[in-house]
């Protein structure tokens, strides 16, 4: 059969562009998957105990993008669900009794770190005072980074940032990436700024949800059109040769459009060298009880060699007695390795310029188009990929 596009990988990425050109364009596309299944990182389903897991990491949906959302919704009901997060550390005050105090010698605060953390760090009375005083120096309800706070003059305010910086980010970032967070992308630590309010949600975006069957059946939806055809298992890079500017597919020159969203680097045969990633090792773990803890993801900000924990009944609702699943992520140098999976692009201005290099080389062929976390080496949500997917798209309808 002949194809009008062909698109590399079942993701966000590719599923919204295949649709989209299946759908709205008339194209017959032809979509190649590697793994054995679509929806990429985002695959879900149940373990062999039943409860509902994402093989590849806790995945929440939230975004203030209502084209993504209503696009995604056509595929989808969605779950209510806020994403809310504590960090679980040693307590290292004991003059201090917290709000949520436990008798194991450790406590929890929410994170993003906010003025009802301040209170279960500092006790009420001292936690309000402070917060007073960050609310003399930013607006109510405004959120600042850690970075900037460090940089506030006022003592006691800079006593604060070096309390969050310990017990908040340096431990959990050292684990994360291996370096400080001064060392990394500032951009990181911003996705979790310290918040001048109450709100003890992970996400303040306006559409937060979970997909109520699944990101799977979500993606299967998206996919099933009569003008795609999906091949689970195969790995493109067999099927595929570049070569003076032209794209081959099993050796016939292909002149559609060809969206590759897997790894830029490996597409050009790692010729610069390799793009350096961080991978994720998930430690699952499924307990003959309830629950294991009180919210959807427990940070271990300051010890353990893992960075978070995540129970899926919660972000599921899925109910089921007397059994649950959680996980635990322990972050690693990605080495390209058989069976390794590059989970985050480390972004550095050392790393961006190599990955110009394999950008570059992309442009010599005018109807490849990179798109997605891996192919833009880029730290995208799932409704960043979705929309950068609607506007390609729109550029080829
Ligand atoms: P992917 O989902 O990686 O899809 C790319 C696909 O291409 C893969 O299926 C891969 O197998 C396939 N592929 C690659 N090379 C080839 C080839 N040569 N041939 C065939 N197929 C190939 N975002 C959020 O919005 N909320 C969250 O809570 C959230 N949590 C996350 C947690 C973790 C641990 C991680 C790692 C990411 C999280 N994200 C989250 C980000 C989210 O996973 C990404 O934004 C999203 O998956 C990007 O979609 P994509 O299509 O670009 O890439
Ligand atoms: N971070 C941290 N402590 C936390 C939560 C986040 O230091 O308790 C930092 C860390 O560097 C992390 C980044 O903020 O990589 C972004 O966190 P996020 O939860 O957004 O990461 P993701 O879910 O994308 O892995």
């Amino acid at each position: 059969m002949a194809y009008d596009a062909l698109i590399v990988g079942a993701g966000y990425a590719g599923a919204v562009s295949a649709r989209r050109l299946a759908e709205d364009g008339g194209k017959r596309v032809l979509l190649l998957e590697r793994r054995p299944h679509v929806g990429g990182n985002a695959y879900d389903g149940p373990d062999e105990e039943g409860v509902v897991i994402h093989f590849y990491g806790p995945h929440i949906f939230h975004t203030n993008d209502r084209r993504v959302f209503d696009y995604l919704s056509r595929f989808t009901k969605w779950r209510r669900y806020q994403h809310r997060v504590i960090a679980n550390l040693p307590r290292d005050n004991p003059e201090v009794v917290p709000a949520h105090k436990n008798t194991d010698g450790r406590f929890f605060f929410p994170v993003p770190f906010n003025l009802d953390s301040l209170k279960n760090t500092f006790g009420m009375k001292e936690g309000a005072r402070l917060g007073q005083k960050l609310l003399d120096a930013y607006p109510a309800q405004s959120q600042v980074t850690i970075l900037e706070l460090r940089q506030n003059p006022d003592p006691e305010i800079a006593a604060i940032a070096d309390y969050v910086y310990e017990h908040v980010f340096v431990h959990y970032t050292m684990k994360q990436w291996g370096q400080t967070p001064e060392e990394i992308d500032p951009a990181t630590t911003a996705r979790v700024p310290v918040r001048l309010s109450t709100d003890d949600r992970y996400f303040q975006d306006a559409y937060q949800g979970m997909p109520l069957e699944g990101y799977t059946p979500m993606f299967e939806k998206m996919l099933d059109h009569p003008n795609i055809t999906v091949e689970t298992g195969t790995d493109a890079l067999d099927r595929l040769e570049l070569a003076d500017g032209f794209i081959r597919l099993d050796g016939e020159v292909f002149r559609g459009p060809v969206i590759y969203t897997g790894q830029a680097d490996e597409l050009f045969g790692f010729q610069f060298g390799p793009l350096p990633y961080r991978t994720l090792e998930f430690g699952c773990e499924t307990l003959p009880r309830d629950y294991f803890q009180s919210h959807g993801t427990v940070n271990y900000t300051v010890d353990g060699d893992f960075t978070r924990i995540t129970e899926f009944k919660h972000l599921t609702g899925q109910v089921k007695p007397g059994v649950t699943t959680i996980m635990r992520e322990y972050s690693k140098a990605y080495t390209g390795k058989d069976g390794e999976i590059p989970y985050y692009a480390i972004i550095s201005p050392e790393n961006n310029a190599l990955y110009a290099k394999y950008k570059a080389e992309a442009d010599q062929y005018p109807n490849l188009h990179l798109l997605g976390r891996l192919a833009e080496y880029k730290y995208y949500n799932m409704d960043a990929i979705a929309a950068r997917a609607l506007t390609l798209t729109d550029g080829m309808l």
